[in-house]
């Protein structure tokens, strides 16, 4: 057990966290290099999850990065967006106008991802009202969806562990099925089907609702929580009819699926999706700096270019001009370096290495795009059984999470929903990281499957 360790014990809450942890089982991490990091102790791990699902650029660009930083603030450190500007904000927005999908021309920005999406449910009530629809305030989201744990955020988050204590939330709000093909008892007819399915799904709550209350559905374009969901063919092109036919706007979460994660600037490129905003956050720095946005579509922004309607709401730091520098540099790393081309070929062969483990009996599904990806964990290949809450429990705290550990990386084991296991590495890490990854994750899960054999322990 090392002084950190212990201090860490003593004077830090740790974020959903057993506090109850001994200092030895609280991991100090004190240095990055490329795709890995290391522990206080000089042991080395394969960061499996790019910190959380934002440290794109892997961990070798801080120098860089931070001389850009400290131009900045030398010049300026910091002044606002409030009723002002400044060259490193304007210069980002533009930026991410040219680099965002069409139509998609202004930007508000926050310091990071349940910020992004309180503004944009904000944004869609203002715009309600200004249309002459005060009323439409309730939203649509989806089950086992993590959209952040600010009040408002944590409204749309459809994690019941997550919500439940802080029950009533702030914005009422209505959780449809998520896409999870391998679960959902439609997924297994086919794509069109399915989509059929669950858009029939979004339409009866819509009517139970009243078209007239609803102001926006949220949905992000590859479902984190619940594993890398993929959506089937023609499910954006289905939201984005619904949401015409009964005036609803439409919000694609992008605070994962943006800068590369799933190998295109915004996720809705790489779906074709129409979104009337796009919220975004880690990866727009590269987590060298905690800051987010919401991306505006003219539609949305067209209103508060005219007549008194101020948009009412504002952040401190959102804007801030060392953060701004900070994301134009990392942009400009991505594009250098071809971040998404990286990703793009990287994909396919990824997602073979890892339904690779099919021989293992208690893998699964395999699912996701880009670098962004969840094997689900069951009790039988065969049938699909699912593992009851206590095994999962077990096998994922007890037994898989060691072993990953041991093996020398760091990823998400997440039974909120289905237990998975998921992989989400740096948007610069080669091939031969996926094929270490995947000898890793094999180990374990090969190590977990005879562990369930010979049964849960009492
Ligand atoms: N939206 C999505 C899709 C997320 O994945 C997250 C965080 O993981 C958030 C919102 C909340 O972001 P933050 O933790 O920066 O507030």
């Amino acid at each position: 057990m090392s002084d950190l360790q212990n201090r860490a014990k003593q004077h830090l809450m740790l974020h959903f966290s057993d506090m109850t942890l001994e200092p030895e089982d609280i991991p100090v991490l004190v240095r990055g290099e490329g795709s890995h990091i290391f522990d206080d102790a000089g042991n080395r791990y394969i960061d499996g999850l790019s910190g959380l699902y934002c440290l794109n650029l892997g961990h070798s660009h801080g120098e860089e990065i931070g001389a850009a930083a400290a131009a900045q603030m030398s010049t300026l450190p910091f002044t606002t967006n409030w009723t002002t500007a400044h060259p490193p904000a304007i210069e980002l927005a533009e930026k991410l106008a040219e680099l965002g999908p069409p139509g998609f021309e202004r930007v508000f920005f926050t310091s990071g991802g349940s910020e992004s999406v309180e503004s944009a449910y904000k944004l869609a009530v203002q715009w309600h009202q200004a249309n002459g629809e005060p009323q439409r305030r309730k939203v649509i989201a989806r089950r086992d969806a993590y959209h952040g744990t600010s009040l408002g955020a944590l409204s749309f988050t459809g994690i019941p562990v997550c919500r439940t204590p802080f029950e009533p939330l702030a914005v009422p709000t209505s959780h449809v099925s998520n896409t999870n093909a391998y679960r959902h008892p439609a997924g297994g007819e086919g794509d069109e089907a399915f989509t059929a399915a669950l858009l029939d799904e979004i339409r009866e709550v819509i009517e139970f609702e009243r078209p007239e209350t609803i102001a926006m559905i949220i949905m992000e374009p590859v479902q984190n929580a619940g594993g890398s969901i993929t959506p089937p063919a023609g499910y954006w092109d289905g939201l984005r009819e619904i949401c015409d036919e009964h005036g609803i706007l439409l919000v694609s979460d992008e605070v994962i699926c943006a800068f590369g994660r799933i190998g295109t600037w915004f996720g809705a490129q790489r779906l074709g999706s129409q979104p009337d905003m796009i919220t975004f956050a880690k990866g727009l720095t590269g987590a060298h700096f905690s800051m987010g946005g919401l991306f505006l579509s003219d539609k949305v922004a067209a209103p508060f270019l005219e007549g008194t309607n101020d948009y009412l709401h504002g952040i401190t730091f959102g804007g801030h001009p060392v953060g701004s520098v900070i994301a134009s540099k990392a942009i400009e790393i991505m594009e250098r370096e071809d971040i998404l081309g990286n990703v793009m070929a990287n994909e396919e062969p990824a997602r073979a290495m890892l339904e690779g483990l099919k021989d293992i009996p208690i893998v699964g599904d395999v699912r996701g795009m880009g670098h962004f990806f969840a094997i689900e964990v069951v009790k039988d290949q065969t049938s699909g059984e699912p593992l009851t809450e206590q095994e999962a429990g077990w096998l994922l705290k007890d037994v898989l999470s060691d072993k990953l550990w041991e093996g020398g990386m760091i990823c998400r084991l997440d039974d909120r929903a289905e237990p998975f296991v998921q992989i989400a590495p740096p948007l610069v890490a080669d091939l031969a990281l996926f094929e270490e990854i995947t000898a890793i994750v094999r180990a374990g899960l090969e190590h977990a499957a005879e562990q369930l054999e010979s049964g849960v322990p009492a």
